[in-house]
């Protein structure tokens, strides 16, 4: 078992021994212990299959452990109600997972008006958003389809923004786009998070994002074990003899 304590913060999301097994057979994830301080950007990275995405939502219940307790906030995420977590958690898909026949500004007003904000309120809180991940404000009354891929991850983040969650889980969020578009959005992210200073897990199977982005860096291998979890200078290139380096395969993807 590899224990992963980072920063000196209250632990905002904490995974105690635990265990994800499919009916199948499948062990995605393997007696897994780490400990995430609020605040920061922590990756989790490894080839494909390795387990990251059962990980990541694990956080928001939408995986439950076969063993082991999910807490967040101190809180087993078990005991929660699950659309009550779902509502303080952030959350990013590939292609963002826009609803296509809803409006940008209510795709981005989703959740305020789930919330019972009231729709005058959710529709500024959607404006603002637009402003804050760099988007006009006439795109607002537009429709996903009508926006480009990186504009349409835009509204995803701002989606996932929306209700000022403390938390924001991100899965290959920005996979589906060009390489300069990427760049551009990992750009944008950073300087969000400078601003927002959000407790971020963000995964991807790409290195080089996750050096570029991460506060902390959680590498996986085959099996759902967690090999090292370090900040970059610490984490990469990982020295010679670790054990995942011989079975990390960066373009397995
Ligand atoms: P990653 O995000 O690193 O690509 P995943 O967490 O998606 O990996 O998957 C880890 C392992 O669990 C893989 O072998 C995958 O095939 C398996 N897996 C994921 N979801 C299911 C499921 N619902 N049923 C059975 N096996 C699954």
């Amino acid at each position: 078992m590899t224990i992963c304590r980072q920063g000196k913060g209250k632990r905002m999301i904490s995974f105690k021994d635990v265990s994800k097994h499919y009916p199948n057979g499948t062990t995605a994830v393997d007696h897994l212990s780490l400990e995430l301080p609020e605040g920061g950007i922590t990756v989790l990275v490894g080839s494909s299959g390795c387990g990251k995405t059962t990980t990541l939502r694990m956080v928001n219940r939408m995986v439950e452990p076969s063993s082991g307790t999910v807490s967040v906030d101190g809180r087993d995420v078990l005991e929660a109600d699950a659309a009550e977590l779902r509502r303080g958690i952030g959350y990013v898909i590939q292609q963002a997972g826009l609803f296509p026949h809803r409006t940008i500004l209510d795709n981005i007003a989703t959740v305020p008006l789930l919330l019972g904000w009231g729709r005058r309120k959710a529709r500024a809180r959607a404006a603002e958003l637009l402003e804050l991940v760099g988007l006009p404000a006439d795109s607002g009354k537009r429709y996903p389809h009508q926006l480009s891929g990186g504009q349409q991850q835009r509204v995803g983040v701002a989606r996932a923004l929306a209700a000022d969650p403390p938390v924001l889980l991100m899965d290959e969020p920005f996979g589906a786009v060009d390489p300069v578009v990427r760049t551009q959005l990992q750009n944008e992210l950073l300087r969000l998070q400078g601003e927002l200073r959000k407790t971020v897990v963000f995964v991807t199977h790409d290195i080089d994002e996750a050096v570029r982005l991460g506060d902390r860096i959680a590498v996986f291998r085959t099996g759902g074990h967690l090999v090292q979890c370090a900040p970059p200078p610490n984490c990469w290139p990982p020295p010679p003899t670790t054990s995942w380096r011989a079975s990390w395969a960066p373009n397995a993807d």
